[in-house]
């Protein structure tokens, strides 16, 4: 799709390295919304958060000690973590297999946190991350630390909130669709917690990056904040062309 601004009209394809970063806490929507966004400039889309919940998984089903950094970090990099890039969203293989509903069991989500403070594991992680930007330069990453660590020099960078009300609410209606009942104020304490972990570990934080826009969704809708992250990358974009940088 062509992108265009006022005063100059320019082709996403005339971006060969494009990488968008969106960063963010549980629940703002950065997997839906990043999503969409990748196809309606014709990015692909990391999801970076089924690497760190596939790390956990691995541990937890192999009975891995979730609090060994370096063994957990192993299991990551002998599972030979790869996504499939031709299905939407990329699927993860873990051992050549599709890595996909067992990602979301509760166990995992609540054991995540943990395996994500690992410094081991990140340091595995957010290389493969890094080498995915490489082959794949064409992209929206979406995480904690995309911004911040894995591509400080993205070409645009944005940091989604939501009040904690609102996340969970979202989290809620997404498990119900899957057929999963869940309490609100669990789901909310849930989220809280995951954050506070996220925000305060000392490696990879979840941080909003000093160069990044930041969307508050507690009051839009999807396609709304879809609309406005395009404006936001359009903008940005178009400042660069009309800059020449
Ligand atoms: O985005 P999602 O909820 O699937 O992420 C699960 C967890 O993975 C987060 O709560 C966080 O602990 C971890 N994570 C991370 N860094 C990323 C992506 C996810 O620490 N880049």
């Amino acid at each position: 799709m062509a992108l265009t601004c006022d005063d100059s009209t320019f082709d996403g394809d005339s971006f060969p390295n494009l990488i968008i970063t969106i960063d963010g806490p549980a629940g703002t929507g950065k997997s839906s919304v990043g999503r969409a966004l990748a196809n309606r400039i014709g990015l692909e889309f990391l999801d970076t958060g089924a690497m760190y919940r596939a790390a956990t998984a691995l541990a937890l089903d192999q009975g891995v000690d979730i609090t060994d950094g370096p063994a957990v970090a192993r299991l990551a990099a002998d599972a030979d973590l790869h996504f499939v890039w031709a299905a939407d969203p990329p699927t993860l293989l873990a051992h050549q297999k599709p890595y996909v509903t067992r990602l979301r069991d509760s166990d995992v989500t609540s054991a995540v946190s943990a395996v994500a403070s690992l410094r081991e594991v990140r340091d595995v992680l957010a290389r493969k991350q890094m080498l995915i930007g490489r082959q794949h330069p064409r992209l929206v990453s979406e995480g904690r630390d995309q911004g911040s660590v894995v591509f400080p020099d993205a070409d645009v960078k944005i940091y989604l909130d939501a009040s904690a009300r609102v996340r969970a609410a979202r989290r809620v209606a997404q498990l119900a669709e899957m057929g999963v009942q869940v309490n609100l104020d669990d789901i909310e304490r849930e989220q809280i917690a995951r954050d506070d972990a996220d925000a305060n570990r000392p490696v990879g934080p979840l941080v909003c990056p000093a160069d990044a826009v930041r969307v508050d969704t507690s009051r839009i809708e999807f396609d709304d904040v879809v609309d406005e992250l395009e404006r936001v990358v359009r903008t940005q974009l178009a400042a660069r062309v009309n800059r020449g940088t």
